[in-house]
């Protein structure tokens, strides 16, 4: 195709919207050049879901190792070593780059390990001066941590740097009370720290089913978790040992050993030249993109937490395939469908959900059956931990489809992924009930809702 242009395809940004959408059109056998500034693998892979999931894992041995002894285990001499956990993860971080890396090289797209810039409709410059120029541009740059402004705003870390924490700190603040904020907040009170949330508003997970949220909040309060609400950061002063004096609306001074930030993600437009090509942007600065990822120039696309359509990455990785296939593959164009998205918060226990929380439905739809199983599971009560888990359906009552599921429990996100093939696919309340249920299991309690 490329004989105008250098390129049929250049992708700007190496993440999961990217990486897909390169190789997925160099596969269809178009001319791809992709430019990295930083890693490539994107925040997913390199400081997100993947190393964060890790550190849930490791967090969770400390439960589990004070569990085990109700389990008949005697361990000895248990300690937990950071440094140790850290350096596994960013092995395998390195590992895991290396094989997005590897996937590219083998469909044949060109890696630029520098940042980019659109300098012509069709014309991209590379930080080293090189000029490069493609007959169809991708924006897949990402999102990054939005950190407030406040006087001292510059002694806070956001989740980019939690994953290479020298030590631990004793005593963390983190703000915001969203899926970073819950799944950070988890992940160092596991490990010994002593945690704070503080949001300004007095909701968490705002998306989430209400009854979830409040499972959470109660469970993270046994667990020693603290929580202020309604309420913002005044300033930060460093203190001569190191610490760092927190000032927040209407609390009392507080020393903490670090401060993390996760306050919503803004998305990465800035200096891209799109400005120069007219490309539209929305409020927050994402950009604007119709339902096949084209932005309001015709061969400028762009996929991923760039348009701020849907922030995960399996979505963004959609809207590359999608993007690929329709551009360059032989069939017909298509969008993705943004309907039904499961998730989870990787939270201890964590929460799944896919589909409407019961307000939402009870608005767009009226009459609804709602059920619900709140119980303990069997290895808690074995353990002796008090910690119950609550799932709730809720279901269409004029034709007995399930709308959505909620979770919040051991493995929810795991058993989510299952169930939501089934509200997906519009089944009912009654295909359930035939199901006959897998005993004993907590996703049994999924068909046994009365
Ligand atoms: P979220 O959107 O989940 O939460 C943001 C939190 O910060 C909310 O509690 C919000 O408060 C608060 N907030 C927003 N803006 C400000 C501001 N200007 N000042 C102070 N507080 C503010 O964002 P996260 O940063 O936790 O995560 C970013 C995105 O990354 C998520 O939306 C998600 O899409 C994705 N992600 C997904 C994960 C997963 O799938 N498990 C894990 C991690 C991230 P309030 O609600 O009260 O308004």
């Amino acid at each position: 195709m490329a004989d105008e242009y250098d390129y049929d395809l250049f992708t700007i940004g190496a993440g999961s919207g990217g990486v897909r959408a390169s190789r997925v059109a160099a596969a269809h056998g178009a001319k791809v050049a992709v430019a990295e500034e930083y890693r490539v693998g994107g925040t997913c892979v390199i400081r997100g879901c993947v190393p964060k999931k890790m550190l849930v894992y490791g967090a969770h041995f400390a439960e589990d190792l004070v569990d085990a002894q109700h389990f008949g285990w005697t361990i000895e001499g248990k300690r937990f070593d950071w440094a140790a956990l850290r350096d596994h993860v960013q092995n395998d971080v390195t590992r895991l780059e290396g094989l997005y890396g590897q996937t590219l090289g083998n469909h044949n797209v060109t890696i630029f390990a520098e940042r980019a810039m659109i300098t012509g409709p069709h014309e991209i410059t590379l930080a080293s001066g090189k000029t490069v120029t493609a007959k169809y541009i991708l924006v897949a740059t990402g999102a990054r941590p939005l950190v407030p402004e406040f006087p001292g705003s510059e002694h806070v870390i956001t989740s980019n740097e939690a994953f290479h924490l020298e030590a631990l700190p004793r005593r963390i603040l983190i703000a915001g009370g969203g899926y970073i904020a819950n799944e950070f907040a988890g992940i160092f009170n596991e490990f010994g720290c002593k945690v704070t949330i503080a949001n300004r508003s007095d909701t968490i997970l705002r998306s989430y089913d209400a009854s979830l949220r409040d499972r959470l909040l109660q469970i993270s309060m046994v667990k020693g978790i603290g929580f202020l609400f309604n309420t913002e950061f005044e300033s930060i002063e460093k203190q001569d040992d190191g610490s760092l004096l927190v000032k927040l609306t209407g609390q009392d001074p507080c020393e903490y050993d670090a401060v993390m930030v996760a306050t919503g993600r803004v998305p990465n437009t800035e200096g891209l030249g799109l400005e120069t090509v007219g490309v539209e942007l929305g409020k927050k600065g994402e950009i604007v993109v119709d339902a096949f990822s084209k932005t309001s120039v015709d061969h400028i696309y762009a996929v991923g937490d760039v348009t701020d359509r849907v922030q995960l990455t399996p979505v963004a990785i959609r809207e590359g395939q999608a993007f690929a296939d329709s551009v360059f593959g032989p069939g017909e164009t298509y969008a993705v469908d943004h309907s039904c998205v499961p998730s989870a918060v990787f939270s201890h226990p964590p929460i799944a959900a896919v589909g409407m929380t019961e307000s939402e439905a009870r608005n767009s739809l009226g009459n609804i059956k709602v059920y619900q199983s709140d119980f303990r599971p069997m290895k808690n009560v074995v353990a002796g931990r008090n910690e119950r888990s609550l799932y709730k359906m809720i279901v269409d009552a004029a034709n007995d489809r399930i709308v959505g599921i909620h979770m919040i429990g051991p493995e929810a996100p795991e058993i989510m992924q299952a169930a939501a093939i089934a509200v997906k696919a519009k089944l009912t309340k009654a295909d359930f009930d035939a199901t006959v249920a897998i005993h004993p299991t907590m996703a049994e309690e999924l068909v046994l809702f009365k």
